[in-house]
């Protein structure tokens, strides 16, 4: 084996949240095998002579198989010094990092983890609320709600309402979200921000209650959603109307059922 793959925390879009490490790298690669997510700014970083490959999948449409994407990287290896696999926010959040992880170390590939900035993060950091508070949140928990799936992917055990929900991939379905979030027990008037384009450019930033959520507008893509009472710290800086309606502020003492 010839070479070494670096993978690589792209952050959130700004790439003075990359970190140096991450920069370093991008400067030397040879090959960067990135993600539609990844910002243009931060491919820019990337060597001149580094050839770039978009490997990314949006919206359903699969440009390469995972395992194409695995095969090529193991192939580039072989040929060349510095391949960057360069992935959006941190690399081993739902990132698919861990198959590839198993197809390098399966290949005899050397290989290093470079972490970034995940969305969460950087939506959190933008909207500017902690994640977890003593006040009200002692957890955190990232999580998706992916279509097709009748609500597998949250496990509700062990969360209750002093858990800061992450939610990645919401969907453009707002009612499918809040629906679930109530069949697990959350409260009505639980605060809900999303954040599309986090810390880029077209950075938008939107709170409401959980009895609201369907009423919002759908946000562009990539947009996160994070749920619980760490929000409502900054639901007025954000400008919506933040009143519960008392028939909302009577179901809130409502045990969560988990
Ligand atoms: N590894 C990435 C997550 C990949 S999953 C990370 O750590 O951030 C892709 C999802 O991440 C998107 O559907 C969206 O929910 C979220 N996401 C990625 N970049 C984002 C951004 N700049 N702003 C808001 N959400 C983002």
């Amino acid at each position: 084996m010839k070479g070494k793959v670096y993978l690589v925390g792209g952050g959130p879009g700004d790439p003075e949240l990359l970190t140096l490490k991450a920069v370093k790298i991008l400067g030397r690669a040879d090959i960067v095998m990135h993600d539609a997510l990844v910002s243009r700014e931060v491919l820019a970083l990337a060597a001149p002579c580094a050839e770039r490959i978009d490997v990314g999948k949006r919206c359903g449409k699969k440009l390469l198989t995972q395992e194409e994407i695995n095969a090529l990287m193991v192939s580039y290896a072989k040929s060349h010094e510095v391949v960057v696999r360069l992935k959006g926010g941190d690399p081993l959040l739902f990132g698919r990092a861990g198959e590839e992880i198993t197809a390098l170390r399966e290949a005899g590939v050397e290989f290093e983890i470079v972490p970034g900035i995940t969305a969460g993060f950087g939506a959190a950091a933008a909207a500017g609320f902690s994640l977890t508070d003593r006040r009200v949140a002692s957890q955190v928990l990232f999580t998706t709600i992916q279509r097709d799936t009748d609500n597998r992917s949250i496990q509700w055990g062990g969360i209750s309402s002093t858990t800061t929900l992450v939610i990645y991939m919401p969907g453009t379905d707002y009612a499918r979200v809040m629906q679930q979030l109530r069949d697990a027990g959350w409260p009505e008037d639980m605060p809900c921000a999303i954040v599309s384009h986090a810390s880029g450019k077209d950075q938008e930033i939107r709170s409401t209650v959980l009895a609201k959520l369907a009423d919002e507008a759908t946000l562009p893509a990539p947009a996160i959603m994070v749920v619980g009472r760490v929000v409502a710290e900054v639901a007025e800086e954000i400008g919506r109307e933040f009143r519960i309606a008392p028939e909302i502020a009577e179901k809130t003492s409502r045990p969560m059922v988990i």
